[in-house]
């Protein structure tokens, strides 16, 4: 029998048990490591601290296991983003972004991609796309990040490979306990795992995920060429996250269900998106593609001011950018310059008990109004 998400996140990328050893060995700090005076450098034998680390290896396993395939850790999720796009994308090519999704891939993209000779398409994730005859690489999103919008993976990436491009999937939001984009046919899952998969707000990270050993090893070279290394102390800290990842979402969505009902029901609120409420237009497709849908609501206010006095109000909410965090934030996506409507608030539940959120969420909502 398959083991269940807790005994997966528990058990992910943990060594075999040695008396007297932890059971996730500490952090390995070490730029240089001994050498063998005589034989000098030795395969399998750690050298240098930006390309060799044991504790990257386990992190990297843990999460391999997770994603189902490859993992390749980074410092942040845009270090793992930027490492898929400039490893994949040659002059002549074209890349398709989501135009509703994490907005610094955009930026990031028209920055750097033109002068390299890349041509940069945007579609909005729930549709339509261009035709895929030239596009190299397909980036998704999904859900979209602050929109929330669900695309279908095994129908893109099935198009996209008939015309020989590579799809690639944005996972942070669900994690890969709420979606694992290889087994739906991408050729890469990229997240930042700065937000739920370690859930703490105390760390950057970011990985890449393939099945393709090529791409990987291609992948891990370009890391350690750029030196986009994640720290040892952030990586140990986030596998020793993970353990609580299957409790953590599990309270964060249900969170999530709770606070969708109260936003919807609230005459203050203009619109709610949450893809795990039946009412939600991207609710069929996640509930096929999906594991379990993350604790991110997405909701619009009447304009700044309304979610001035919804922040001034809260008792609980944290005014706070990033998600997927332990503590419930709220960030007002427009102070970004992310091209978001002024009253739209991107809603992160964190893990406190249901009923305090939901009491503080209407008093929060109440005050908006007013
Ligand atoms: C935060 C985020 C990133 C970037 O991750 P960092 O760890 O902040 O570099 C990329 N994609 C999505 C969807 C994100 O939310």
């Amino acid at each position: 029998m398959p083991l269940g998400d807790g005994t997966r996140a528990v058990h992910a990328g943990l060594p075999a048990p040695v008396p007297g050893r932890p059971f996730l060995p500490g952090p390995v700090p070490a730029a240089p490591y001994h050498l063998d005076p005589v034989a000098g450098p030795q395969p399998g034998v750690d050298g240098y601290g930006r390309t060799d680390n044991s504790t990257y290896r386990a992190l990297e396993t843990a999460i391999g296991q997770l994603e189902g395939g490859e993992c390749v850790v980074f410092a942040s999720g845009m270090a793992a983003v930027t490492a898929v796009l400039l490893t994949t994308l040659r002059s002549g090519d074209t890349v398709v972004l989501p135009s509703d999704g994490y907005y610094l891939t955009r930026v990031f993209a028209a920055e750097h991609l033109p002068e390299r000779g890349v041509t940069v398409l945007t579609a909005p994730t729930s549709g339509p796309y261009p035709a895929f005859d030239d596009v190299r690489l397909l980036l998704l999103e999904t859900p979209s990040n602050p929109g929330l919008d669900v695309c279908d993976l095994a129908g893109l990436a099935a198009a996209v490979h008939a015309r020989g491009g590579l799809v690639a999937v944005d996972n942070t939001t669900p994690t890969p306990l709420g979606q694992r984009p290889l087994d739906h046919g991408a050729d890469v899952s990229v997240a930042s795992g700065t937000k739920a998969l370690t859930g703490h707000s105390d760390l950057l990270l970011g990985y890449v995920c393939t099945r393709d050993p090529q791409l990987a090893a291609t992948i891990r070279t370009w890391r350690a060429r750029t030196g986009a290394v994640p720290g040892p102390f952030e990586a140990w800290l986030a596998h020793r996250s993970l353990g609580t990842l299957d409790l953590r979402l599990s309270r964060q969505s249900a969170n999530a269900s709770a606070v969708s009902d109260v936003l919807a029901g609230h005459p203050a609120v203009r619109s709610v998106r949450w893809p795990g409420r039946p009412e939600d237009p991207a609710y069929g497709l996640a509930r096929r593609q999906m594991r379990r849908v993350p604790g991110v609501v997405t909701f619009t206010l009447a304009d700044k001011a309304a979610v001035d006095r919804f922040l001034d109000a809260s008792e609980l909410v944290f005014a706070a950018t990033s998600f997927g965090g332990l503590h419930t934030s709220a960030d007002r996506r427009a102070q970004w310059g992310d091209n978001a409507p002024e009253g739209l608030v991107r809603f992160s539940c964190g893990i406190e008990d249901t009923a305090d959120l939901v009491a503080d969420l209407r008093r929060a909502l109440d005050a908006a109004r007013a």
